[in-house]
């Protein structure tokens, strides 16, 4: 017996890293999965491991900044299972440089993704989910949105905005059983961090307590829990999963 028997979870950047984490998550604790990527391909191994858990798991491709492609997504997971219970708006992407460089195209590109990708994602699943008085979405946000970070204006900017769009979300959906929380993971090792200088990782080391980076699973644990009638009572949240960097 799990949690999310019976349940049916859409994630998105569901293909590596946290996306694919929690995908694995969900499943062991009883969800079937829709995973959505830009990249429909690449969803294959996650599927694996999902239906090793033996449950079902729906590969959709869409890109999360088109509304349209969000909502069809939507449309063709409602036909698959009878109901969407959770979201889990994971899909970001970073086009890193100092302010005095950064181009309008790369704040353009990452605000799209990063910040219209979950106004699409909430507004997609909104409605039916109040309709049938349940849902739980959790955004994923960054410790960067909480204390900013040079060379991320862009990053930053769009994963703060995804605390405001979770904590609105939550004051407007409350009343009818829909909850919205937010997780603000510090250093995930996936391969957003792997890029980072040997340099960049020991001066991170300076600034995280628990010194280390966070494995993926840090994550999906924390998604399970605000998933999960677990978390019940608490809606429009910010979880910092960090080693203490954003305390
Ligand atoms: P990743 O790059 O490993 O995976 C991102 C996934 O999103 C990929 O599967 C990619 O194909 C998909 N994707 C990218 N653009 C998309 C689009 N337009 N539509 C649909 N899918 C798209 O990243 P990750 O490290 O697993 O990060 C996942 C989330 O966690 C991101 O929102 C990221 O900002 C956030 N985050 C990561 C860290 C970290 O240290 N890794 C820290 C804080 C927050």
């Amino acid at each position: 017996m799990g949690l999310l028997d019976g349940k049916c979870a859409v994630v998105t950047g569901a293909s590596r890293g946290i996306g694919q984490a929690v995908c694995v998550s969900l499943a062991q604790n009883g969800a079937d999965i829709v995973g959505l990527d830009i990249d429909f391909e690449a969803l294959e191994g996650t599927k694996e491991a999902v239906e090793a858990e033996g449950k079902r798991f729906l590969s959709l491709k869409a890109d999360v900044s088109c509304l349209e492609e969000f909502q069809g997504a939507i449309k063709e997971a409602s036909s698959e299972f009878s109901s969407i219970d959770i979201l889990v708006n994971n899909a970001g992407i970073t086009r890193d440089n100092l302010l005095i460089r950064m181009s309008s195209e790369d704040w353009q590109k990452v605000i799209d993704i990063n910040l219209t990708g979950v106004f699409n994602g909430v507004k997609a699943v909104s409605r039916a989910m109040m309709k049938q008085r349940s849902g739980s979405i959790i955004n994923i946000s960054s410790v960067v949105g909480l204390l900013g970070n040079p060379g991320q204006i862009n990053y930053s900017a769009s994963k703060a905005g995804v605390l405001g769009i979770t904590k609105s979300a939550a004051r407007e959906m409350a009343k009818r059983g829909v909850r919205v929380n937010a997780i603000a993971p510090g250093y995930i090792s996936t391969r957003m961090t792997d890029e980072l200088s040997e340099g960049a990782r020991k001066a991170l080391m300076d600034n995280i307590p628990i010194a280390r980076l966070g494995e993926p699973e840090d994550v999906a644990n924390t998604v399970f829990f605000l998933a999960s009638d677990l978390s019940s009572y608490m809606t429009g949240q910010v979880l910092s999963v960090d080693g203490g960097m954003a305390m």
